[in-house]
């Protein structure tokens, strides 16, 4: 049997994680897109490579084809990998197509939605190396390339666009990012709302439900059981000498088989049950719908998988644990939560008295003399 109780914290994620994953989800999306449109045009260039003889550009645009098919399907590929092949392929098109052909609508189409990717990836650092690598290019049409238009008036047409393209790829940005950075607090605020939720009505040590909730719980439990006359058991258990246990081996150790006896009760609970450390080494089971026959055989199998737990400690092995366990049921040994815990408390009482390590029905084990230190010690412990 394992006793590793799951402690795990909520994790929250670093500050800019949403975006992140926004990221790699459009460029898995963009290089698809990509994949598909490149296609046809792909096929037609091989055709005119076969028919022309003329190796480029077709043969780079084959290569850069096949290199995103790779890093589309292939998990691992870095994401800058990723990134720079879509930005490198966007400026590369529109580099190549400019050279050959001069700024035409296509090249300068390529070459903005290279500023607009590597602003959406790379924020500003992006935007400048491709900016700067840009304008190289359109100097270069327009002093090199015939076809180039050869006018002033289009150069500064062309700063106007890339300038535009750039503030407003820049803009969507900041607006994804503030967009982003509420969602992100929010998910973050929830989170910490479930994790405070948690701890109300948990134990720390146990990962077990507390006494604050088992009382609502029950009382609840109670009212609607009323009305149907449904039973409902209680098993409160005590571990036995546990203050010598304590004494003997370090209240570290004490606190590892108190953990190990919530996995126990845990682990043979129902879901409709209800485990809860009642306070200091004493425990609860509500078991609705149980009627005290079945509650006993409940407790047996609690009481027996106690007395069988080995347990190791700093590479020591301690010694023996066993429980004594006060059964009563609703109706039969009450109506309300104080009257039933009080039948149960009487006879786990009555099962310390007996000599321990067993297991006392309800007005079965003698009355319980005025109450003094029992009530005491559960109260004291409480969280
Ligand atoms: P009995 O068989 O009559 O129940 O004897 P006992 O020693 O178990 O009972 P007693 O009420 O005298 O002592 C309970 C002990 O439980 C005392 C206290 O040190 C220990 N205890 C309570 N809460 C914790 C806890 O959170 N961690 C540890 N390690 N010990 C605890
Ligand atoms: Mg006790
Ligand atoms: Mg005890």
């Amino acid at each position: 049997m394992s006793y590793a109780v799951d402690h795990t914290e909520p994790h929250i994620h670093a500050a800019d994680r949403p975006l992140f994953m926004w990221r790699q989800k459009a460029l898995t999306m963009l290089l698809r897109i990509v994949l598909i449109f490149a296609l046809p045009v792909v096929a037609l260039d091989i055709f005119t490579m076969i028919e022309t003889r003329q190796p480029m550009p077709t043969l780079f645009y084959v290569g850069a084809y096949l290199w995103v098919a790779v890093i589309t399907f292939v998990s691992r590929i870095p994401y800058i990998l990723r990134v720079g092949t879509l930005i490198g392929i966007m400026f590369l098109v529109g580099s190549i197509e400019a050279s050959l052909y001069g700024l035409r609508p296509p090249s300068l189409l390529f070459m903005q939605a290279s500023i607009i990717l590597s602003i959406l990836f790379f924020d500003v650092a992006g935007l400048i190396v491709v900016g700067t690598w840009v304008a190289a290019m359109i100097a270069f049409s327009f002093f090199f390339v015939k076809q180039a238009y050869q006018s002033i008036l289009v150069t500064i047409d062309i700063a106007i666009l890339i300038l535009l393209t750039a503030m407003s790829s820049a803009l969507i940005l900041n607006l994804m990012k503030t967009m982003l950075h509420s969602l992100h607090r929010a998910e973050h605020l929830a989170v910490e709302a479930q994790h405070a939720l948690h701890q109300a009505f948990h134990d720390a040590l146990t990962g077990l439900y507390n006494r604050r909730y088992l009382d609502d719980q029950l009382s609840q439990l109670l009212a609607r059981t009323q009305a149907d006359s449904t039973p409902v058991s209680l098993l409160l258990l005590d571990i036995d000498y546990f203050k010598q246990f304590n004494d003997t081996y370090g209240h570290a150790a004490g606190d590892a088989v108190l953990r190990a006896v919530g996995v126990i009760l845990a682990s043979n609970t129902t879901e409709t049950d209800i485990a809860a450390r009642w306070g200091g080494e004493e425990f609860v089971v509500v078991l609705p719908g149980l009627g005290v026959e079945r509650a006993v055989e409940r407790a047996e199998q609690l009481r027996v998988a106690v007395q069988q737990l080995a347990l190791m400690y700093s590479g020591q092995q301690l010694g023996m644990i066993t429980v004594s366990i006060g059964v009563a049921t609703f109706p039969t040994h009450g109506n309300t939560v104080t009257e039933g815990l009080y039948a149960a408390d009487s006879a786990l009482y009555a099962a310390k008295r007996n000599g321990r390590d067993q297991i006392v029905v309800a007005g079965t084990g003698g009355a319980r003399p005025v109450r003094t230190t029992s009530v005491v010690r559960a109260e004291s412990v409480a969280h």
